[in-house]
């Protein structure tokens, strides 16, 4: 079995341990990421998208408040590529209790989070498609974030600092002698090699899967999982998040996010969070209630639904309400609490408040390992000169309008071109088509890689020249994905387009009588791993 050291060990790849990551190696520790799928492969990827000013916790969890506008203000600061300042708007609607806008205006200046009533008719003129109806309307400094690119920004710049990152690559097990964690086993789920990695400290940032890996070292956290379901339009309808001003409810959020407008969210607790449905009435509720904001919302075409797992921490049993659970993130020393030494969880809070549970969590470690050693993160601007900015299909359009016919275009609905597709496979070291998609969002437009996910196929092929067992496993995989999505929005438009994906898929490719990399299919795991956030695997 292979072997590695190395001071701290950080177990998940979600923005807290992207984040915690970085801080460690910015201190001069030596430190390995291992997460057991693509960079965001949890929650951080399957979350909103908003960098929250505080204000929608401001009326009930001053303290959460807080936090999130502290963050807000240094994250904008030193992730400005990261971040799109599209504005964000509270509306009044006829149905929203009138006296909670009072209730917002005062606690967001109690808190400290900047906010000004505007007129309705400018509200109105800044997003047409608004509802007419709206009583009031208030600005708060939030943002939209972009995920990835933030924690493959944290990744790059903790590389810098030499530390190193396994992607696919699952914690099974947590070695604990005489009472200290001194390492892990680590199993690669694409190869299904095994690895022991030892270590003088453990710092477990695995999100909603936080439990399950403090139970592999006999430690007990109770995080509770709270599924919110989102639905992505085809267009974006708006260019300003517009927020019900209302108590935390379903359906209360529509953000812009690159080329489409995602309405959110539900709160259901789930036992599993590798094991969800969407439910029809968690889609129908998202379009009845963002159709309070925008009334044509329906007449615009669903994309596609997806859900992310909130990981929710409070030690007693809650029941089923998750929406009264704090937001509030919690760093457990499992020494005193467990007896099982060098040994922390990082868990809750928001994406928001990624940096400040990091700093928290590496001060943490520096004590358990008797060294001082100050965190730097929020003056460190990340952002790298000429870095990629956040992503506009407008910008892309002009790239190509430029490069002409030079650059094939591979992905139509997305402006991906075919240089851009080789560099992000040269760039990844296992062969998977959706961190292409993470990285360049093919597939992400209104085919859901109808059109583009054969021809990344075959330039995978084409460039790293594998048997064509594994790269049809890698185009199932990817497509399968797409199709999930898919699933819980299957009318109108989007039943026509899923048909001749099906056509050209099934019809013309005969996808399903393809030769497969049977390995995979004989362990269970056709997919990713990431796919296992969705639905249970056939
Ligand atoms: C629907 C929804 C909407 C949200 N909207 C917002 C919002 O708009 N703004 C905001 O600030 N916050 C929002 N949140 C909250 C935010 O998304 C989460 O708090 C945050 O992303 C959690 O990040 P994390 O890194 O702690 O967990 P995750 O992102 O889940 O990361 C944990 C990682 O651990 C990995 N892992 C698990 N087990 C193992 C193992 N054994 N070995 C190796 N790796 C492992 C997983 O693959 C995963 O990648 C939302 C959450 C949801 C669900």
């Amino acid at each position: 079995m292979m072997k590695k050291s190395t001071e701290v060990l950080v177990i998940g790849g979600g923005v807290t341990g992207c984040g915690v990551l970085f801080d460690l190696a910015q201190r001069g520790f030596k430190c390995i990421l291992l997460e057991r799928g693509g960079l965001s492969n949890g929650t951080s990827g399957r979350f909103h998208g908003l960098l929250h000013s505080g204000a929608r916790y401001a009326v009930k969890d001053a303290a959460t408040a807080r936090e999130c506008i502290r963050e807000n203000f240094i994250l904008r600061k030193i992730l400005p590529h990261c971040i799109e300042d599209c504005g964000h708007i509270f509306v009044v609607t006829p149905e929203d209790p009138p006296d909670y806008a009072e209730a917002l205006y005062q606690t967001c200046q109690e808190v400290g989070i900047p906010i000004e009533e505007i007129s309705v008719a400018e509200a109105l003129r800044r997003e047409p498609l608004l509802n007419p109806q709206i009583r009031r309307s208030f600005l708060t400094p939030d943002a939209s974030v972009e995920t990835w690119e933030t924690c493959q920004t944290l990744v790059e710049a903790a590389a810098a600092y030499g530390a190193e990152i396994l992607l696919y690559h699952e914690v099974v097990g947590v070695t604990v002698e005489q009472d200290r964690a001194t390492g892990a086993t680590v199993k690669n789920t694409v190869t299904g090699e095994e690895m022991r990695v030892a270590c003088d400290l453990l710092v477990n940032a695995a999100g909603p899967w936080a439990g399950r890996v403090a139970a592999l070292a006999g430690c007990r956290v109770t995080v509770h999982s709270s599924k919110g379901t989102l639905v992505a339009m085809n267009y974006r309808l708006v260019n300003t998040i517009i927020h019900r001003c209302r108590p935390v409810g379903d359906g209360d959020i529509l953000v812009p996010v690159g080329t489409v407008a995602v309405i959110g969210t539900t709160s259901v607790s789930v036992p599993n969070p590798d094991c969800y449905a969407i439910e029809d009435w968690e889609v129908r509720k998202m379009l009845d209630n963002g159709a309070a904001l925008i009334p044509s919302l329906k007449r615009f075409r669903p994309l596609r639904a997806w859900a992310g797992v909130r990981p929710l921490y409070q030690e007693q049993n809650v029941g089923q309400d998750m929406r009264s659970l704090t937001r509030g993130h919690a760093l457990l020393d499992h020494a005193p609490r467990d007896g099982v030494d060098n040994f922390v969880t990082i868990t809750g809070g928001k994406w928001t408040t990624y940096r400040l549970m990091a700093a928290e969590t590496v001060d943490l470690v520096c004590q358990k390992l008797n060294t001082k050693r100050a965190g730097r993160t929020a003056d460190t601007i990340l952002s790298p000169p000429g870095r990629r900015a956040f992503h506009r299909l407008g910008s892309r359009l002009e790239k190509v309008e430029k490069a002409g016919i030079e650059e094939q275009l591979i992905c139509e609905c997305e402006l991906v071109t075919r240089p851009q597709i080789e560099a992000g496979l040269a760039r990844h070291e296992q062969n998977i088509i959706n961190d292409l998609r993470r990285d360049l969002r093919v597939g992400m437009g209104p085919c859901q890689g109808g059109f583009c996910a054969y021809r990344a196929a075959g330039i995978l092929q084409e460039q790293k020249n594998l048997p064509a067992q594994q790269v049809n496993q890698a185009l199932l995989d990817f497509l399968q994905e797409r199709w999930k999505g898919m699933l819980p929005v299957l009318w109108g438009q989007n039943l026509r387009q899923a048909q001749l994906d099906q056509g050209i898929y099934q019809g013309l490719l005969g996808l399903d009588k393809l030769p497969l990399n049977l390995r995979r299919w004989a362990e269970g795991r056709v997919g990713e791993i990431e796919t296992e956030g969705y639905f249970e695997l056939p």
